[in-house]
């Protein structure tokens, strides 16, 4: 057998699972289609809860996590608002608490990225996964260019598209939820802080909705500690990204109101204004400044539920098997969580323990999507609605 493991998808989640099982001794090869770590644009900002904080900690050696906690967004606020498009509070959402000490907060994804690859170590980059054959003692993966390796177990992290989902599983694919996120980002100019919005800057993000099917997400991203000089202190082996403070927005929109044929930076950006017209300005400015090249589409898409298969040698964590609405910021997280509860079970068990990992794996997964779903409705009572209380004044 060649590897102990294989995985398919160098994304968050699949690194993560890869720092950790190395840390512990598997012998690991990480297969990844795209040609190289930042070849395409995958987000901006993410948000980080209490368990991908825990997985993270769990998976990273110590130097990187300080180099990721250190590198996350100054938020003083866990909590999201959520205004109507003249700025009334509509909604105000607390968020969950560490027992102690402050909870974690967002991250550039490229930054968390370079300190995963870098954590996780060697990466085969232009490796696509096609297919893999089950058998008694090992699995057989096979890759577009022909190469074929063997395995005890191949674990597919390889997304919401999973080829290896579309192979083992058929019919689970995530299905469109209707809307389309465009996503983008504008410089945050730290000289002029005195007129960013307090929510923007300081709270987990700020929400601003019509309610009838256009919403505006928007957060900052402004390091806790300057990002090169904190690896060159904690981990000086990570080559991070240089990313420069920003603000992140996204606007969600029904489907029907984005032609397909809207694709191209510049298109969509335009679009996404004019479905900001009449709208506050103080919101609008992050859109009207972007950096418009960075501008990008997604569809949004959730699984029904969590597929079910019988345990062997292949599994599956992350997107690949609970793509979910990115509202609530609960993707990652998840992936991530998986990541580190499948460590934990291969450490104590080996293969053997692939099968408890699945068990909880789907549990928390089924908790999430049920979450994700959920983001926009009012949650209870404790969903303070503080109606007409600006904190934009
Ligand atoms: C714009 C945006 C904002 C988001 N914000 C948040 C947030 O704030 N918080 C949060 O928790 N989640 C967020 N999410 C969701 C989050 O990004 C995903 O849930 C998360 O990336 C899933 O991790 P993963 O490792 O399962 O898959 P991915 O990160 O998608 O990684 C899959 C990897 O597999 C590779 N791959 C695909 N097919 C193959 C193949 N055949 N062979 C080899 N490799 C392959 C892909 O190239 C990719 O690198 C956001 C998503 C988007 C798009």
């Amino acid at each position: 057998m060649d590897w102990d493991i294989v995985i398919s998808g160098a994304g968050l989640g699949g690194l993560c699972a890869t720092s950790g099982l190395r840390r512990a001794g598997f012998r690991v090869l990480v297969l990844e289609r795209d040609p190289s770590a930042f070849s395409r644009k995958q987000g901006y900002r993410i948000n980080i809860n209490l368990a991908g904080d825990a997985a993270l900690q769990k998976c990273l050696p110590a130097p990187h996590c300080a180099l990721y906690r250190d590198t996350s967004h100054r938020q003083l606020d866990p909590s999201v608002d959520i205004f109507t498009p003249d700025l009334r509070l509509v909604a105000h959402r607390e968020a969950e608490m560490p027992a102690s000490g402050l909870p974690p907060t967002a991250v550039d994804r490229a930054t968390l990225r370079a300190i995963l690859l870098d954590a996780a170590g060697s990466v085969q980059f232009g490796a696509e996964v096609v297919d893999a054959i089950q058998q008694d003692n090992e699995v057989e993966v096979r890759l577009a260019d022909g190469t074929r390796v063997t395995c005890g177990l191949l674990i597919g992290a390889d997304g919401a598209s999973s080829t290896l989902r579309r192979r083992i599983l058929p019919g689970r694919d995530p299905q469109p939820l209707g809307s389309v996120a465009i996503y983008g980002k504008a410089p945050l100019d730290t000289g002029r802080l005195t007129w960013l919005p307090r929510g923007i800057l300081q709270q987990r993000f700020v929400g601003v909705t019509d309610g009838a099917g256009t919403t505006l997400a928007l957060g900052a991203w402004q390091p806790r500690r300057d990002p090169l000089e904190a690896a060159g202190a904690l981990a000086p082996g990570v080559c991070l990204p240089g990313t420069a403070p920003f603000v992140m927005w996204v606007v969600l929109a029904p489907s029907e109101a984005v032609p397909g044929v809207v694709s191209r930076p510049e298109e969509l950006h335009r679009f996404a204004m004019d479905a900001l017209q009449g709208w506050d300005p103080t919101a609008v400015q992050f859109v009207r400044a972007a950096d418009v090249p960075a501008t990008f589409r997604i569809p949004l898409r959730a699984v029904p539920s969590v597929p079910v298969w019988s345990t062997g040698r292949i599994t599956f964590l992350g997107d690949a098997v609970h793509a979910m609405s990115p509202a609530g910021g609960e993707g990652a997280n998840t992936a991530m969580t998986d990541a580190a509860s499948l460590v934990d079970a291969l450490k104590a068990e080996g293969i053997g323990g692939v099968a408890a990992y699945e068990n909880q794996m789907r549990q928390r997964a089924r908790l999430a999507l049920e979450r994700s779903a959920n983001y926009g409705r009012p949650a209870s009572d404790g969903d303070a609605d503080r109606t007409g209380a600006s904190r934009y004044a």
